[in-house]
């Protein structure tokens, strides 16, 4: 195995996915400094070895700067944690002056940043996904809705709208309605510049990351998030309220299933393309009674899905060299393994009245000694230290809290013990994370092994 040691890393971003993926990297016995721009209440308190850079927030217009900040600082490893820097360029910038970047160039980033894109690359390369018609004119994609869709849809404006551009209409009417605000009244600007109609499709939700050097490749364990504010699925849609993993319903023939129809062909096929893809490639999968199916492609970690899988790597994987080796195009030499026997759960504090309207500046109580630190960690994501050094709420999902165990049950009855340490005024969490992994009375003892 190729080793570099004494690793500079930057991190780019400031969410709970920044901080899971701070604490992966710092335990990195590789790793000699983080700088995590713009960063967190969190990062900033890690160790010593972990730095805010809070004046570099990762937009087009700092870019010069973190290149300059990069060779200051001798940075050996960028890890990009969002996608807009991404489809913005960001890895052009680092590969430019010669710093390895851990994320996809922005012609591959397009598999996020056009869903029109990535609908045509499914139907080339054969991945299976929902049924669907692109469109950039709307009295063409009207005419269709009304002549030739003889099935529900859901539809999709074509550009990042900060996850708010998918509308699952109700009737035809409400379909029409949601096309119009898309495309004529651009609710999400130039995102609904064209809108992707598709099938709806019915069935249970996963993710799978896969970390790739755009040849080689290795799947993490599959997670289930709970995108909907209220218990039981209901109410407004969030970035995340909580995730667990594995799923179960993600079951060993059905996982090697989807790696076979969807992963491999998906990595194969940007390859072939030309745009291989380097980074983290998040699928969006629906288990539907026909196969599994493509939602979506995410060029980044997802958010909570990090915080859950990240502590499910095994101790032996060095997640920092995992990460250098992807960017240098040898994922295949370094080792990358997950704890066998072993579950987590990620329930997310959020600020009560989000994903609406909610309060800033609330302050954070956080019992770390009654906290068992062996098996949870506290993500922050919307927090910062104020004036006063104190850490105050700073968004509308504040902390996610993750818990492992030998069963999803362990990891649950772990995980809302720990939330219980994690105080602020208004405080919101589900209290039904992994809900579905119970829909099977045998699911409480379910034990899946990962080799
Ligand atoms: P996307 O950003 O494409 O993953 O869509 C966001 C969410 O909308 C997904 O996580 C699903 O819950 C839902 N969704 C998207 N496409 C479909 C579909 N074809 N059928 C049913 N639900 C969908």
């Amino acid at each position: 195995m190729v080793c570099k040691n004494n690793l500079n890393v930057l991190i780019l971003g400031n969410g709970g996915r920044e901080h899971a993926l701070t604490w992966a990297l710092i335990k990195s016995p590789s790793v000699a400094k983080i700088y995590v721009a713009p960063g967190n209440g969190g990062t900033s308190t890690i160790n010593s070895n972990v730095v805010n850079v809070p004046e570099l927030s990762p937009s087009p217009e700092n870019f010069e700067q973190l290149s300059k900040f990069a060779i200051e600082n001798n940075i050996d490893l960028v890890v990009p944690g969002p996608e807009q820097p991404l489809v913005d360029g960001i890895s052009q910038v680092f590969k430019k002056i010669g710093v390895p970047v851990f994320g996809p160039s922005a012609d591959a980033a397009i598999f996020e940043g056009s869903k029109t894109f990535s609908k045509d690359f499914m139907k080339k390369h054969d991945i299976p996904t929902a049924r669907y018609e692109n469109f950039e004119n709307f009295e063409k994609a009207s005419e269709y809705l009304t002549k030739n869709v003889d099935y529900n849809v859901v539809l999709k404006a074509d550009g990042i709208a900060a996850g708010k551009g998918v509308l699952i209409p109700s009737s035809k009417q409400e379909a029409l309605e949601g096309l119009k605000t898309i495309m004529v009244e651009k609710k999400f600007g130039s995102a609904g510049d064209q809108v992707v109609i598709e099938e709806f499709l019915e069935g249970d939700e996963i993710s799978i990351l896969t970390i790739s050097d755009g040849y080689s490749y290795f799947n993490l364990p599959a997670a289930q998030d709970h995108k909907r504010i209220g218990e039981n699925d209901t109410g407004l849609n969030t970035g995340g309220m909580g995730a667990y993993a594995p799923a179960p319903v993600a079951t060993p023939k059905l996982l090697t299933q989807i790696d076979q129809q969807i992963i491999k062909p998906s990595i194969d096929g940007m390859r072939k393309d030309g745009m291989p893809f380097v980074g983290v490639l998040f699928t969006g999968i629906i288990l539907t009674a026909q196969g599994p199916k493509v939602l979506e492609y995410n060029v980044r970690f997802g958010d909570p899905e990090t915080q859950t899988v990240l502590p499910l790597l095994s101790d032996s994987t060095d997640l920092a060299q995992v990460f250098l080796a992807a960017a240098e195009g040898r994922l295949d030499s370094v080792q990358i393994s997950i704890k066998p026997n072993t579950f987590a759960t990620t329930v997310v504090l959020a600020a009560g009245g989000y994903p609406e309207s909610y309060k800033k500046g609330d302050e954070i109580v956080i019992e770390t000694e009654k906290i068992n630190a062996s098996n949870t960690y506290v993500f922050h994501a919307g927090t910062k230290l104020d004036n006063n050094n104190k850490l105050v709420t700073n968004g509308g999902r504040v902390i996610a809290v993750t818990s492992t165990g030998s069963t999803i049950k362990d990891s649950l009855e772990a995980v809302y013990a720990g939330v219980e340490h994690v105080k602020f005024n208004n405080r919101y969490f589900r209290k039904d994370i992994a809900h579905k992994a119970f829909r099977d009375a045998s699911a409480n003892e379910t034990s899946i092994t990962y080799a």
